[in-house]
């Protein structure tokens, strides 16, 4: 079985996610995909506006509706594993790999991310150990060049585990959605559907 890990803030989900795991389940023939909203990212303190659970149920929308509007056989899975921690400690990438391991000895695990992540590679907590826990599949990012790596300082064994997905041009961020939802626009162009309605009818992002 073929898994991957696909965390963030999802502060909304958008199209460019949805696009980033579908072109990552096509190219390697991935079983699943867990889409898991951070409780608390420790790369971003103070920055999350939007609750957990809210984030969480536009992450379980967003993965929904892109099944069934696909034929591909890859699940995409809403996941609270990274759910905020009752003691106030911000998730880490590293635990919930290890986490994942445990719960599924037998997957090859992925770690999915865009460019301007791994790229960041440095910031996050135990590097080695992350690249060692599972293999990582790195998505172009509008604005941020995959072209030179060398700042990250990989060994030639962690360069191998590190597979580049260059056709993914998608420019979204949800900084840029939240203030557009905070003027009021539906900003339907870059959000799918069912979270768009999801945002409408929770009234969530507006300003005042
Ligand atoms: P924010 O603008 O709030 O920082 P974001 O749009 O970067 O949010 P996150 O939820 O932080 O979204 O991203 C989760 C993961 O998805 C990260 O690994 C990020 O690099 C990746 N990602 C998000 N948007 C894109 C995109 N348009 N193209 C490629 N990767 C993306």
């Amino acid at each position: 079985m073929r898994v991957a890990l696909f965390g963030g803030t999802f502060d909304p989900p958008h199209r460019g996610h949805l696009a980033v795991a579908r072109a990552a389940a096509e190219a390697f023939a991935l079983d699943m995909v867990f889409f898991a909203p951070a409780g608390r990212q420790p790369l971003k303190p103070g920055m999350t506006v939007t609750s957990f659970d809210d984030r969480l149920a536009m992450v379980t929308a967003a993965c929904e509706e892109s099944m069934q509007q696909s034929t591909s056989r890859t699940q995409f899975v809403a996941s609270s594993i990274d759910a905020p921690d009752p003691s106030g400690e911000p998730n880490y990438t590293v635990t919930t790999l290890d986490t994942l391991r445990r719960q599924i000895p037998e997957a090859t695990l992925y770690n999915l991310v865009g460019a301007d992540s791994f790229l960041a590679l440095r910031k996050w907590r135990e590097p080695e150990r992350l690249l060692a826990l599972a293999e990582w599949i790195v998505v172009s990012r509008p604005g941020y060049s995959l072209a030179d790596l060398s700042s990250l300082n990989l060994t030639a064994r962690e360069r191998s585990r590190v597979h580049l997905l260059e056709t993914v041009h998608y420019d979204v961020s949800s900084t840029y959605l939240r203030e557009r939802l905070a003027t009021g626009d539906s900003a339907r162009d870059l959000l799918p559907d069912a979270v768009a309605r999801y945002i409408r009818e929770h009234h969530l992002y507006r300003e005042g």
